[in-house]
């Protein structure tokens, strides 16, 4: 068996030894005869995974009991709805840091359901860095300030979160769970699962209890997030197996030596990239300014664009997948979320030195 050198954006690469064990347990899940799409979402089985889920990311993230984990579907695309829906209320303003094109989707959908507000922004630049917390500019009557921890398709990653003076909320779909982070600075957290935490499917939201109570009373029952709160995520059927899939994948992650280790891992995987595309005199121009540069999406332009489409192809004869970078960046892009291998890291950094040599 050959597997790739995955390195796409996500959907993206899960752990060998994740997708084995749920190969394992496919057909007979642990003595029930059935898989685990087959249980129903009521038995004492299924309710084992989902719990076992919940505490183990709470666990990783070191969750601190003000806060709950909820599972919920749409993707982080409905978390843009659902934020403002739930907290912009009274009157009061959205503010959203302008980081990428994430951020203004977020924003795009709280101006439908209220006043909103630039914090600050790096769009002028194409997003190639993260604004400084100083500059920071929350308006008056502030609902909440809504980050987006890491872009995407920028590559650009916050390194230190703001100290705002409301409740701070992060998109951290792109980079949950492969740093260390204080879960008690943010009100909500949220996160499609589909790069670090398993397939798509489920989105996992970390929120502080409190908020519940702010909430509208006349929301749609599937928009509030009361209503996942309250029924422990089973409200109606879950997505069962996406969550069999993420506890896995926690599982994984513990047996690694948690959170801390995988960070380091993670340091160090982004690092040969980096220094690959430091070390070729200009070859590959990395997009992302130095102190902003992501460790879970790596971005870089080629001379020009006959170069680039014959990196691209170069590549993929070897084995690299998904390196074709986010049209509004262009160039490449190498997402390295914790399940890629230091291994492939080092095999795309050895790739990136001898192309110029042969083909640049
Ligand atoms: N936010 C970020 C930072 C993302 O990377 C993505 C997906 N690539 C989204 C939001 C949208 O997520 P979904 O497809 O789960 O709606």
């Amino acid at each position: 068996m050959k597997r790739a050198y995955n390195f796409n954006a996500g959907p993206s690469a899960l752990p060998l030894a994740v997708l084995q064990r749920a190969q394992q347990e496919l057909l007979d899940f642990r003595g029930t005869g059935m898989s685990v799409m087959e249980l129903s979402h009521r038995s004492k089985e299924y309710d084992e995974v989902h719990n076992r889920a919940k505490q183990l990311l709470k666990e990783l993230m070191n969750i601190p009991d003000t806060h709950d984990v909820l599972f919920l579907q749409g993707g982080a695309s409905l978390q843009f709805s659902m934020v403002p829906m739930n907290f912009l209320t009274d009157g009061r303003v959205g503010n959203y840091v302008l980081t990428g094109a994430w951020s203004e989707k977020a924003l795009k959908e709280a101006k439908k359901v209220g006043e909103t507000h630039i914090a600050a922004s790096s769009k002028e630049e194409n997003y190639a860095y993260i604004p400084a917390n100083e500059s920071i500019q929350l308006s008056e009557e502030a609902a909440y300030l809504h980050i987006t921890s890491n872009n995407t398709i920028f590559g650009t990653q916050w390194n230190e979160f703001p100290d705002a003076d409301t409740d701070l909320i992060a998109d951290m779909s792109s980079d949950i769970l492969s740093r260390e982070i204080d879960v008690a600075k943010f009100a909500l957290i949220y996160a499609g699962a589909q790069k670090n935490l398993g397939p798509s499917g489920v989105t996992v939201a970390i929120i502080r209890t409190d908020l519940l109570e702010r909430i509208p009373e006349n929301l749609p029952t599937m928009l509030d997030y009361r209503t996942y709160s309250t029924s422990n995520s089973l409200y109606n059927t879950p997505p069962t197996f996406a969550i069999y899939m993420l506890s896995l994948v926690l599982e994984w992650v513990k047996e690694q030596g948690g959170v801390g280790v995988i960070e380091k891992r993670n340091q160090e995987k982004a690092g040969v990239i980096y220094a690959a595309i430091d070390e070729s005199d200009g070859f590959y121009a990395p997009h992302a300014k130095k102190d902003s540069r992501s460790l879970m999406n790596i971005t870089f332009t080629l001379p020009n664009e006959e170069v680039t489409k014959r990196f691209l192809a170069e590549a993929k004869e070897r084995g690299f997948v998904g390196l074709a970078g986010h049209r509004s960046v262009g160039g490449c892009r190498a997402s390295v979320y914790n399940a890629v291998p230091l291994e492939a890291c080092e095999a795309l950094a050895q790739f990136m030195k001898e192309f110029p040599k042969y083909f640049g």
